[in-house]
Parts: C-alpha cells; structure tokens; sequence
C-alpha cells in the first residue's frame, strides 16, 4: 500500500474488474486515508464516485489523482455532515452529475486520544455529532433522495473501540457503538425498500491520519502488534476490499452486521489504561 494519501502505484484485480460497472458511490471522507482509498478500489471497479468532506480543496485534489489512476469519474464536494442542508445540496448535485447513487459509504469521523477526565464537554459531543449524527443525517438525505425508491447499499465505517472499553476513547467508542446500533435498526427499517446496511469495524490501519494520531506507531515500536493474532497492523487496501464485499452483489443477502477487519486484533490487544495515559501526557495530546 501506499501511506500518503495517493493512489496504489500498480493494481491487481482480485474482485471482477467491472463489479461496481455503472454504479454510483457517495463516500463521506472520501478525501484522504480510509476514505480515499475505498474510493480508489471502487473506481478501479467501474464506479463513479462523490468523494465529499469540509474541506474542498482536500477532496478536489484527491479527485484529481483518482481520475488520473483509475479514468473514471469523481465528484468532488464540500459537506459538514453535522448541517443536513449540506448534504442536501451535495447529493442533488451528486445526482444531477450522475443520475444515480447507488452506495453511500459514511467515513467521516473525528478522533483523538483523550482521558474522559480530560475531555471537555464540548469535545465529546462534537465526536458524536460528527460520527453518529452525521452517519444518520447522511443516511436519511440518500434515503429521502434516492434509496427510498431504487433500493441501495449502506455501508458504515465505525471501529472495534467499545468492545472492551478501549481506554482514552469513550468519546469515539460511544460513538461507533451508536452507529452499529445504528447499522441494525436502519437494516430492520429498510430492508423492505431493499437497502442493505452494515458497519465494517477496521483495526490499526496504517497511511491513516487515525494511525497517526492514535498511536499505532507507539503500538508498533513497543511491539505491541506481536499480541495481534495477525502479528502486524492493517493497510487501506485491505479495508477497501473488505468495504467492496460489502458494497457489491458479493453480499447481497448480507444486512444488519458488522465486519471486524482488524487481523484479531480487539481479542487479544493490550488495553493498558496507564500505558496509553503516559503516551498521552508525553505529548500525544499535543495533536489535538
Ligand atoms: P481521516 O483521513 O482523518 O478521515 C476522516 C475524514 O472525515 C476526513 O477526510 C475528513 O475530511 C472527514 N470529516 C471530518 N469531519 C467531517 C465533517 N464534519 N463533515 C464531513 N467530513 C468530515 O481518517 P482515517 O483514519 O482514514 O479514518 C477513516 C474512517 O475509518 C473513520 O470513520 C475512522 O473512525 C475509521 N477508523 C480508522 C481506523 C484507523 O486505523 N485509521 C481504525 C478504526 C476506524 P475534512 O477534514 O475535509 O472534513
């Protein structure tokens, strides 16, 4: 893989070229890390995509670059997915440009390292406003505008955080944990107008601004990957494959899940609350 937010120098099907052939795709953070990359295995799938965050000159330079790698087409638009107006406007233009949407991929999020005690109030409801509203704002406008009546495909990009309290994350935990429930109710809703939804729950993914930020080389250097079944870190492609599975007729009887992706990791990693509270005193918190 790549770590920089560019394009895979060369590519290898694996999936069938033309599995995505004619679909369009709306991939919330679709600009950079996860997202960016998600976005770069769709199109070299035959899918048309909307890559969309706040900052426009992000997403349209990360347009640019999949247009050149893969010659297929991408929108690229500006959204705060906590202002549904926004994301009103962007999938009327999304749907204007290509007509149809047929996946939405919510990968926006915020995150950081932090101690509850040390969160402010204001930071953890930012985090869910951003990760859990936002999911459900970006949801209900492709619901309102296209899903509703042409079926469609969900697939929500949440984490492995809550399953055993990952210490300095409650704020992103309790996040994610709202959309997987998310994730389940949305399926039983709208199962009927034939939209599939599902988490996909990465693990320490490497070339990501989240790996960065949280710690995943500090995990690395202190060998704690050596407690990954998997014994190493994750990379984009691998999450953006596991993401086409899930957004293609290859799960098409799949609704209502989530997909650890995450070599093992949430089993049997170290959850060591005074460890991560000294990496944060030493500076991590410095970042936010
Ligand atoms: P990233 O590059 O920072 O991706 C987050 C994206 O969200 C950015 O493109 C950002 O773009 C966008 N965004 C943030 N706030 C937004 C808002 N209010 N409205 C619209 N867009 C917004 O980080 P990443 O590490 O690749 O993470 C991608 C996803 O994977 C996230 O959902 C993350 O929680 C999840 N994940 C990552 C890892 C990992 O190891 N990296 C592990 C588990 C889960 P703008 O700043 O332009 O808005």
């Amino acid at each position: 893989d790549v770590d920089t937010d560019d394009c895979l120098r060369e590519y290898r099907h694996l999936f069938s070229p033309d599995i995505l052939a004619g679909r369009g795709a709306f991939i919330t953070g679709g600009g950079s890390g996860i997202g960016f990359r998600i976005a770069e295995i769709f199109m070299r799938h035959g899918c048309r995509t909307v890559i969309a965050s706040r900052n426009l000159q992000r997403v349209s330079e990360a347009s640019k670059k999949l247009v050149a790698a893969t010659g297929q087409q991408c929108l690229p638009l500006s959204v705060d997915v906590r202002q549904p107006q926004t994301i009103v406007a962007a999938v009327d233009e999304a749907l204007k440009e290509f007509k149809r949407i047929d996946i939405l991929i919510n990968g926006a999020a915020g995150n950081f390292l932090c101690p509850a005690s040390a969160l402010s109030f204001n930071a953890f409801k930012t985090v869910i406003d951003i990760d859990t509203v936002g999911t459900f704002n970006t949801s209900k406008v492709l619901f309102e505008k296209y899903f509703r009546d042409h079926g469609g495909v969900i697939v929500n990009i949440t984490a492995t955080l809550s399953y055993r309290g990952q210490a300095l994350q409650v704020h992103a935990g309790t996040a994610k944990a709202a959309i997987d429930a998310m994730t389940r109710h949305l399926a039983v809703e709208w199962g009927p107008h034939n939209i599939r939804v599902n988490s996909l729950a990465p693990g320490p993914i490497t070339g990501t601004e989240g790996y960065r930020r949280l710690g995943g080389r500090f995990a690395e250097e202190a060998s704690q990957f050596d407690m990954i079944p998997l014994r190493r870190a994750g990379n984009k492609t691998e999450i953006a494959h596991s993401t086409l599975y899930l957004a293609s007729c290859l799960s098409s009887y799949v609704t209502g899940t989530t997909l650890v992706v995450d070599g093992g990791c949430w089993l049997t990693s170290a959850n060591n609350f005074p460890a991560m509270l000294d990496f944060w005193t030493a500076g991590a918190n410095k970042n936010q």
